[in-house]
């Protein structure tokens, strides 16, 4: 079975005095479950063209997927991982243009039938289409988000998109990656209809014959028009245009700190081939999507995307079964968690102790939902607002500990306090069905530890969240000595219900982000001791691409909250991280950081500036200059991959990969160096071995390296594999 193939039916009635016909190309991958553009897709693309071409008496053609409520997923995103050779990578690219342009030049109307997510090559197929109607439901997602892999819209999409939407629509898609609905897209003329999914065809059909009304060839073709003074202007001028450039040049630069070569290519392509003709254009994205494809910065990220996908599957779990969560306590994280839950459809039962709390935390609940729905228009989809009222509706706010055999999970977010949440635990074993998950979200206690009053340990584990859980994709899954697989499995689908990606991780101190970010922060502080200012040693990390450093983490963490992990990794791992009573000097005299208006900085709002009373309270008079900043970025990567390697060693995470990925969706580490142990790789693990045992003879023992390091070293081996793997 082909993957395009080509169906033919009559047009209009029989008895029709000029008959001719409707050919559909329908686009359905017998061998996945989406549909994704690859080479086979392409030759087969390519066959059916051909029968097109040839073709007499054709009056149009449709464009459809095979594939019930999805479109196309985009380029195959395993090849994008394992193209090496540019000149590959061009002919595959150049072979897709082609084929595409086949598609434009047809000398009969195109309509493309969009329904559910198009995606990258899917969207560039469309546009190759004179016209495109979607399907106007929730599945219906439409856009380029190549830029977040790294690449640019190379099958024309760079090249068509601005010709059809102009160029600040199309940048807009095309610099973010972001997705549209179907309205939206049609607002932004990028379909001509959304309409509901019964009444598609009937669409596309009647805008068939609009079309073969309208003249041949690029007659059909929909072209952008200004539809205001501003648009005019500045779209609609060479002049305009190239401001707008200018512009989004400057943003780019100063959004992605340099690091991201992608955005930049595409603002490359639309400078100097949107006002070319459309093939010299598709000749600058085949160059400079090569260039990109072939480079580290796009192997990073595909292989991070390639990663989060993995998650989706491994651990094997079914699909979650029940969907009643029990959550206890409704601070900071239970009310984030409630949020969450709810939004995706589970009912949950919030119980604190403190009515003002729960009345709290409903505030907070709401808040996040107005400003999820006014986030989402501007974010390109259309907002229900019962869709609020009925999330809300799913929450129920309770004091007491009735209705909790019901349950079929229950996640306990009290204070960080082991006889607390053991009592809670004891509560709740009782009352709660035997087959019923019990999870603690705790930062630093073990799980042995609170898992050992329990009848059934084997239903206990961990669900370590992130602050804000909104934003934070990521939750480490924490298996205790006697969790089950069965209990580790429903987490694991808990965890995906909520749209997280779950991190099975062994129950060890820190577990795996708190455990790497822990000797980071405190090298911060020995920065400090050294004399380096606060702001130099954030600043340093910032350029390495980090969206915070240390010192800003620890003050929205909350120095209080860093001081206790601090304390318990110290006690596990004494011979090389020390208690920081630098943070204790500051704890003393009230500065807890954002929670209380001061830390390392005074925080005034969003605003913050360093504060030099917090230096002299570590006993530090005067600042010494920073001479360079990737000495600094150094010494403070180098302690969080010294860490991370330990605990490849100690098996706390599974592979490599799954370290990084937990680094990089829960620590910020820079996703275009691919976490810390791809970063080291890059580096050269020689290098960094020597780097640090120049630092261990330096400042000492905390440096010494990890095992694993002097060993892979050694071999010259790696952790991931090399950079373009
Ligand atoms: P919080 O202080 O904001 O909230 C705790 C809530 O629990 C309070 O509303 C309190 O009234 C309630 N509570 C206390 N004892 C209770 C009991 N016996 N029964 C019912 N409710 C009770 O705390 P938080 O910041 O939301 O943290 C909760 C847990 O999550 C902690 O274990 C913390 O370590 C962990 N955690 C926090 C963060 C973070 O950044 N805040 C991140 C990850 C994990």
């Amino acid at each position: 079975m082909p993957v395009f193939r080509v169906e033919f039916a009559p047009d209009g009635p029989a008895a029709a005095t000029a008959p001719g016909e409707i050919a559909t190309l329908v686009m359905d991958d017998p061998g996945r479950k989406v549909n994704v553009i690859d080479t086979a897709a392409l030759a087969d693309l390519e066959a059916a063209l051909t029968l097109l071409e040839g073709r007499a008496g054709l009056r149009g053609v449709l464009v459809r997927s095979g594939k019930p409520r999805s479109f196309i997923a985009g380029a195959d995103v395993d090849a994008i991982a394992a193209l090496r050779d540019r000149e590959e990578a061009r002919a595959i690219v150049r072979r897709a243009q082609q084929a595409f342009s086949r598609l434009a030049a047809l000398p009969v109307p195109t309509v493309a039938i969009i329904d559910g997510p198009c995606l990258g090559g899917g969207t560039e197929l469309a546009l190759a289409c004179d016209s495109r109607v979607a399907a106007d439901e929730p599945e219906t997602r439409i856009g380029l988000p190549e830029v977040l892999l790294g690449i640019l819209p190379g099958f024309g999409g760079t090249t068509r998109l601005p010709r059809l939407v102009g160029l600040s629509a199309a940048l807009d898609l095309i610099l973010t990656g972001r997705l549209l609905d179907a309205r939206r897209a049609e607002r932004v003329g990028l379909v001509v209809r959304a309409v509901p999914r019964a009444w598609l065809l009937e669409h596309a059909r009647r805008r068939l014959a609009e079309l073969a009304g309208a003249g041949p060839g690029p007659a059909r073709r929909a072209r952008f028009r200004p539809r205001s003074l501003a648009a005019t202007l500045l779209d609609g001028t060479a002049a305009g245009r190239s401001l707008i450039l200018s512009r989004a040049q400057a943003l780019t630069k100063a959004r992605t700190g340099g690091h991201y070569p992608a955005p930049v290519a595409a603002l490359g392509v639309l400078r100097h081939g949107l006002d070319r003709p459309v093939e010299v254009s598709l000749g600058l994205e085949a160059e400079w999507v090569s260039d990109l494809v072939v480079g580290p910065v796009c192997k990073n990220l595909v292989r991070i995307f390639q990663l989060a996908e993995r998650t989706k599957k491994e651990p094997a779990a079914p699909p979650l079964a029940g969907g009643r969560l029990v959550l206890v306590g409704a601070g900071v994280m239970g009310a984030g968690i409630a949020e969450l839950a709810s939004r995706e459809g589970l009912e949950v039962r919030l119980r604190d102790l403190d009515a003002a709390a729960l009345a709290r935390a409903l505030r907070a609940v709401r808040a996040r939902v107005a400003e999820r729905a006014s986030r989402a228009r501007g974010g390109g989809r259309t907002v229900r607002r019962s869709d609020g009222d009925a999330q809300l509706a799913r929450i129920f706010p309770t004091l007491d500990l009735a209705g909790l055999g019901r349950a079929d999970f229950a996640i306990e977010a009290v204070v960080e306090s082991l006889e607390v949440k053991r009592r809670v635990f004891a509560e709740l074993e009782v009352r709660m069905r035997p087959e019923a998950i019990l999870a603690t979200n705790t930062s630093s206690l073990s799980v042995d530890e609170l898992a050992a009053g329990l009848q059934h340990p084997q239903r206990f584990l961990g669900f370590h969240f992130f602050n804000p859980v909104h934003r934070m994709p990521l939750v480490e899954v924490v298996r205790g000595t006697k969790t089950s697989e069965a209990a580790l499995a429903r987490a694991v689908a808990l965890a995906r219900r909520l749209g997280k990606t779950p991190v099975v991780v062994r129950d060890a101190p820190g577990f795996v982000v708190n455990r790497v970010l822990m000797p980071y922060l405190r090298e911060a502080l020995h920065l400090l001791e050294d004399g380096f200012g606060i702001r130099d040693v954030d600043a340093a990390m910032r350029a390495f691409g980090m969206p915070m450093g240390p010192l800003e983490v620890a003050d929205e963490v909350g120095l209080d909250v860093a001081a206790k992990v601090a304390e318990i990794l110290s006690r596990a791992f004494p011979e090389r991280m020390t208690a920081a009573p630098q943070l204790q000097r500051l704890i003393e005299a009230g500065r807890l950081g954002r929670k209380s208006g001061v830390g390392f900085y005074r925080h005034r709002g969003s605003a913050r500036s360093p504060d030099p009373l917090a230096l002299r309270l570590l006993g530090r008079a005067r600042e010494r200059k920073a001479t360079s900043p990737e000495a600094l970025a150094e010494r403070l990567t180098l302690a969080m991959v010294n860490e991370a390697a330990r605990c490849l060693e100690d098996g706390v995470v599974a592979d490599a990969g799954m370290l990084d990925l937990a680094l990089v969706y829960g620590a910020g580490f820079p996703p275009f160096r691919g976490g810390p142990l791809r970063h080291a790789d890059s580096v050269g693990l020689a290098r960094i071995e020597s780097r640090l045992n120049a630092l261990r003879a330096e400042k000492g023992e905390r440096f010494r390296p990890a095992a694993i390091i002097t060993r892979l070293a050694a071999e010259g081996g790696t952790f991931t594999g090399a950079a373009t793997d």
